[in-house]
């Protein structure tokens, strides 16, 4: 019979967050395989865990789950863990088990600490609708994309980052989104856990005179839908009638619907919109011979 592949969550800081059941399966399985062999020692000896591991890291991490999956096949129960919080989460994860799935093999996950999900519950923003944008990409060209998108995310957001990088971030997220409320939560579960309610310019007026110290999460508020809807209120102003319905109709409404908008936005009645239609419709068409 196969053995089963265990997604395992660490500490992302403090000892105590270990949780009993992560423990015990790391002490039953046949092999954990961990980012970082020498740094995941210290976890397995403060919790008196003897089983073997093996690396398993962004740079093995194709070649690598097909091995594991050789064993699993075999009927070996593997654990994955990372340096710290829940495999798979801006970690190495995803592909095994992908491939795992693939091949058939059961998976399951403990759950335990999550730096985004730490950081968004203290953070004084809505948590009801979040996104994970996880790091920004290092890439000049898809970092603008996911930027622009991120113009109109309503929910809130939520960015890791590295201490040596946050101003140019904090920077980049003023530049193309404007000033926002975020919070900056660092060293969370740590002796020195910080959430920091600011704002975008606000964070960067501390670190003028602070050197950013510490893992970080910054979360941040997502755009008001009223906001985006002046805004694009805003942007009719200089559109034809027929222009501004192109608007909704490029975005698939039904003409109907589209009118129901557009007489929306320009605060007056559906019927007004029609008849305008009709009139700038009969000037379009050609004068008719007797
Ligand atoms: N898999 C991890 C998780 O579940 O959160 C994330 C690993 S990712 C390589 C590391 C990033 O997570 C850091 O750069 C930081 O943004 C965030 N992070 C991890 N531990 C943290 C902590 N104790 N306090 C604040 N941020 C932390």
């Amino acid at each position: 019979m196969a053995g089963k592949l265990y997604l395992v969550a660490t500490p992302i800081g403090n000892m105590e967050d270990m949780t009993f059941r992560a423990v015990r399966i790391l002490k039953e399985v046949d092999l954990i395989a961990a980012e970082d062999t020498r740094n995941s020692m210290k976890l397995l000896r403060h919790f008196d865990i003897h089983t073997p591991m093996t690396s398993y890291h962004e740079f093995n991490k194709i070649d690598k789950a097909y091995t594991l999956i050789e064993k699993l096949k075999q009927g070996a129960d593997v654990a994955l863990i990372t340096d710290a919080g829940t495999p798979g989460i801006s970690d190495p994860g995803e592909d095994l088990v992908r491939l795992a799935s693939e091949a058939g093999i059961g998976i399951t996950s403990l759950p335990g600490c999550c730096a985004a999900v730490t950081a968004l519950t203290i953070s004084s923003l809505p948590t009801r609708r979040f996104c994970f944008e996880a790091f920004l990409p290092a890439d000049k060209k898809e970092k603008e994309q996911i930027l622009e998108e991120l113009k109109t995310e309503t929910r809130t957001i939520i960015i890791y980052e590295a201490p040596h990088r946050l101003v140019r971030t904090l920077k980049e997220l003023e530049n193309a989104l404007g000033d926002r409320r975020i919070t900056l939560c660092r060293e969370l579960t740590k002796k020195h856990e910080e959430a920091f309610c600011t704002t975008l310019s606000g964070a960067l007026k501390r670190y003028e005179t602070v050197e950013p110290k510490g893992e970080c999460v910054i979360v941040m508020e997502g755009r008001s839908r009223r906001d985006i809807r002046e805004e694009e209120q805003r942007s009719w102003e200089n559109k034809s009638l027929g222009e501004h319905m192109d608007i909704y109709l490029k975005q698939g409404m039904s003409r109907k619907d589209a009118m129901k908008a557009v007489a929306r936005d320009r605060g007056v009645s559906k019927s007004d919109i029609y008849r305008q239609l009709l009139g700038e419709q009969n000037r379009e068409e050609p004068p008719s011979r007797a």
